[in-house]
């Protein structure tokens, strides 16, 4: 048997794969045009990294993450999320000494987790993110919720909901935290989630199954033990969002996974998805920095899963034509070992002029190298056989309407650039 990509991994194959590009571009260009900077971390980092800034209690790091001992014995970790490593390097480069804050950084790239995989949940991930470290300012995550609601909307997506809620911060969310506690610990449940009462109380709010659930009905909820600066920080990104014009809910039960978030937290959901409905979530992380060692540095960003917007758009039914940007303009058509030797330098020509080209190889006949420029869906085939040769023309064929011309060879590139940039 041939080699299969490991369980939970997929590859994006081409044409496909260009959604997945357009949709990198869509998200991160509100960020790109509000002053975020480009960023790119290892894919790996010392494991420490992310036990001490995603947290042990998190399904992340005590299950999830691909870690393995190096050859120089260090433990090193496959990234599972991007907002560790961001603030990490900021520290190590001390960017948050060097100019204004807030720094703000956008990324993009893979990330791992060991999950159960299922369609919109993979072992291998494509996320883009937004951070902008430094700054406590409702304005400032009113802002980053508005990049992302921005990144959506140019994609023409109509689908993703919005929910955001407050975590408190180390002010209330401890008054808060025991008052779960104690009513969790009274409520009839399974070994497992009795142990997570203790170690991650707000996760068990966020379990998906209908029995919990039903249990939870009445959990006290983080909005009703909010410290005065919260709610007013809170009340003013909520009033911030309205005055943009953001629709959104009020998700009093929406914790995240991560244990370094604080206050404001959101999640991008679209309901295409089946289970995994999320396409992205972010919210602010006050205490990261100091739990890694650096100064405060209260802080906000987002991370969008790349792969499951391509899956809302298809559920939406949003894609066209995708190929068009990468696809080939124009096709070369060489009829013997002279006509490919031409050939090969006018297609560099013409690629060099800024027009797609590509051509048959492999000695076909015209039979199947006009079937290759079918399949590239050119505009124009340029066809060279040993007579067009001696007569120092190539018969330039437009392939939708059939009609074919002979053009003087030095005219081409000038003649076809004419036409396709139309
Ligand atoms: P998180 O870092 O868990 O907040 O995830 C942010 C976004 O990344 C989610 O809303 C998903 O869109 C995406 N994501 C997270 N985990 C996965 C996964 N295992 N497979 C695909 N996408 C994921």
């Amino acid at each position: 048997m041939t080699l299969q990509a490991p369980k939970g991994t997929f590859d994006w194959l081409p044409p496909r794969s260009e959604r997945a590009l357009a949709v990198r571009e869509a998200l991160t260009g509100p960020a790109r045009r509000a002053g975020y900077g480009y960023i790119e971390t290892p894919v790996f980092e010392d494991t420490a990294l992310f036990v001490r800034g995603v947290g042990e209690s998190t399904d992340i790091v005590s299950k999830e993450m691909y870690t393995f001992e190096d050859k120089g014995g260090r433990s090193i970790t496959l990234r599972p999320e991007g907002t560790a490593s961001v603030v990490r390097a900021v520290l190590q480069h001390g960017l948050h000494n060097n100019g204004q804050l807030p720094v703000k950084l956008w990324y993009s790239g893979s990330q791992f987790r060991y999950e159960r995989a299922q369609k919109g949940r993979y072992r291998h991930f494509w996320q883009v993110g937004a951070e902008a470290l430094g700054s406590e300012d409702p304005a400032l995550d009113a802002e980053l919720i508005l990049l992302a609601v921005d990144g959506y909307a140019a994609l023409g997506l109509t689908g993703v909901r919005l929910l955001v809620n407050t975590l408190g911060d180390k002010v209330c969310r401890p008054v808060y935290r025991a008052a779960l506690q104690d009513f969790l610990r009274g409520l009839d449940l399974d070994e497992a989630t009795r142990a997570r009462i203790e170690i991650n109380p707000l996760r068990v709010l966020d379990d998906k199954r209908p029995e919990v659930q039903a249990r939870l009905a009445g959990a006290p909820l983080v909005v009703d033990h909010l410290c005065e600066a919260c709610k007013a920080y809170h009340e003013e990104v909520r009033s911030l969002l309205t005055a943009a014009g953001v629709a959104y809910t009020d998700d009093p039960r929406l914790v995240r996974g991560l244990d370094y978030y604080t206050r404001t937290t959101f999640e991008f959901v679209h309901d295409g998805l089946g289970s995994q409905s999320a396409v992205g979530g972010g919210g602010r992380y006050d205490g990261l920095s100091e739990m890694l060692g650096g100064p405060p540095l209260p802080s906000v960003g987002w991370a969008l899963g790349v792969d499951r917007t391509v899956l809302a758009m298809e559920a939406e039914g949003l894609f066209g034509d995708e190929s068009a940007e990468a696809r080939v303009r124009v096709y070369g058509v060489p009829l013997g070992e002279e006509a490919r030797r031409r050939m090969f330098l006018l297609v560099t020509e013409l690629r060099r002029a800024g027009l797609a080209a590509d051509m048959s190889f492999g000695g076909k006949g015209v039979k199947g190298a006009m079937k290759g420029a079918d399949r590239s869906g050119a505009g124009y085939a340029v066809i060279l056989g040993e007579r067009d040769i001696a007569e120092g023309v190539a018969q330039v064929k437009d392939l939708a309407s059939g009609d074919q011309t002979a053009v003087p060879l030095a005219e081409i590139v000038t003649m076809l650039k004419e036409r396709l940039d139309k």
